[in-house]
Protein backbone atom coordinates (compact mmCIF):
# COMPACT_ATOMS: atom_id res chain seq x y z
CA UNK A 1 0.00 0.00 0.00
CA UNK A 2 1.19 3.39 -0.99
CA UNK A 3 0.53 6.74 1.23
CA UNK A 4 -2.53 7.71 -1.27
CA UNK A 5 -4.11 4.22 -0.08
CA UNK A 6 -4.92 6.28 3.49
CA UNK A 7 -6.89 8.57 1.55
CA UNK A 8 -7.52 12.47 1.32
CA UNK A 9 -9.85 14.97 1.47
CA UNK A 10 -12.86 14.48 -0.72
CA UNK A 11 -12.37 17.58 -3.51
CA UNK A 12 -16.17 18.11 -3.49
CA UNK A 13 -17.45 17.81 -0.04
CA UNK A 14 -14.34 18.51 1.79
CA UNK A 15 -15.95 16.64 4.74
CA UNK A 16 -15.39 13.03 3.78
CA UNK A 17 -12.43 10.72 3.06
CA UNK A 18 -11.63 9.42 -0.35
CA UNK A 19 -9.76 5.96 0.18
CA UNK A 20 -8.30 3.78 -2.07
CA UNK A 21 -11.74 0.97 -3.16
CA UNK A 22 -12.00 -0.74 -6.41
CA UNK A 23 -15.26 -0.14 -8.34
CA UNK A 24 -16.87 -0.55 -11.75
CA UNK A 25 -16.10 1.91 -14.25
CA UNK A 26 -18.72 2.50 -17.08
CA UNK A 27 -18.09 5.26 -19.53
CA UNK A 28 -19.29 5.64 -22.99
CA UNK A 29 -16.48 6.44 -25.61
CA UNK A 30 -16.96 7.44 -29.40
CA UNK A 31 -20.64 5.28 -28.65
CA UNK A 32 -18.99 1.92 -27.22
CA UNK A 33 -19.93 1.25 -23.96
CA UNK A 34 -16.57 0.66 -21.48
CA UNK A 35 -17.67 -1.64 -18.46
CA UNK A 36 -14.38 -2.58 -16.47
CA UNK A 37 -15.14 -4.41 -12.93
CA UNK A 38 -12.81 -4.37 -10.05
CA UNK A 39 -10.96 -0.62 -10.95
CA UNK A 40 -9.26 1.03 -8.59
CA UNK A 41 -10.38 4.43 -7.60
CA UNK A 42 -10.49 7.09 -4.66
CA UNK A 43 -14.44 6.93 -3.27
CA UNK A 44 -15.72 9.78 -0.48
CA UNK A 45 -17.59 7.87 2.32
CA UNK A 46 -19.72 10.78 2.60
CA UNK A 47 -21.00 11.81 -1.05
CA UNK A 48 -19.88 8.98 -2.72
CA UNK A 49 -17.58 10.92 -5.01
CA UNK A 50 -15.43 9.26 -7.26
CA UNK A 51 -11.94 9.69 -8.69
CA UNK A 52 -10.51 6.94 -11.08
CA UNK A 53 -6.65 6.46 -11.13
CA UNK A 54 -5.75 9.31 -13.83
CA UNK A 55 -2.64 7.09 -14.90
CA UNK A 56 -5.11 3.93 -15.04
CA UNK A 57 -7.17 5.69 -17.45
CA UNK A 58 -4.78 7.01 -19.63
CA UNK A 59 -3.58 3.53 -19.66
CA UNK A 60 -6.83 2.30 -20.55
CA UNK A 61 -7.28 4.85 -23.32
CA UNK A 62 -3.93 3.69 -25.04
CA UNK A 63 -5.00 0.27 -24.92
CA UNK A 64 -8.03 0.40 -26.04
CA UNK A 65 -7.52 3.03 -28.61
CA UNK A 66 -3.79 3.40 -29.18
CA UNK A 67 -3.39 6.37 -31.53
CA UNK A 68 -6.89 7.10 -31.91
CA UNK A 69 -7.54 8.21 -28.49
CA UNK A 70 -3.86 9.96 -27.87
CA UNK A 71 -5.41 13.79 -27.88
CA UNK A 72 -7.95 11.97 -25.59
CA UNK A 73 -5.94 10.52 -23.43
CA UNK A 74 -3.70 13.47 -23.10
CA UNK A 75 -6.43 15.43 -21.77
CA UNK A 76 -7.80 12.88 -19.56
CA UNK A 77 -4.43 11.65 -18.23
CA UNK A 78 -2.42 15.03 -18.27
CA UNK A 79 0.82 15.29 -18.44
CA UNK A 80 2.14 14.20 -14.64
CA UNK A 81 3.65 11.19 -14.32
CA UNK A 82 3.22 9.90 -10.76
CA UNK A 83 6.36 7.70 -9.47
CA UNK A 84 4.32 7.21 -6.35
CA UNK A 85 1.62 4.89 -8.38
CA UNK A 86 0.71 2.00 -5.83
CA UNK A 87 1.73 -1.51 -7.12
CA UNK A 88 -1.47 -2.46 -5.52
ZN1 LIG B 1 -17.18 13.68 -0.54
Amino acid sequence: MDAKARGYACPRCTVGRCTAQTTTFVDVYHGQLLNMPNTRAFICDVCHFVEFEQEMLGALWEELYGEVARDDAQTVAGHKRSSTYGEG
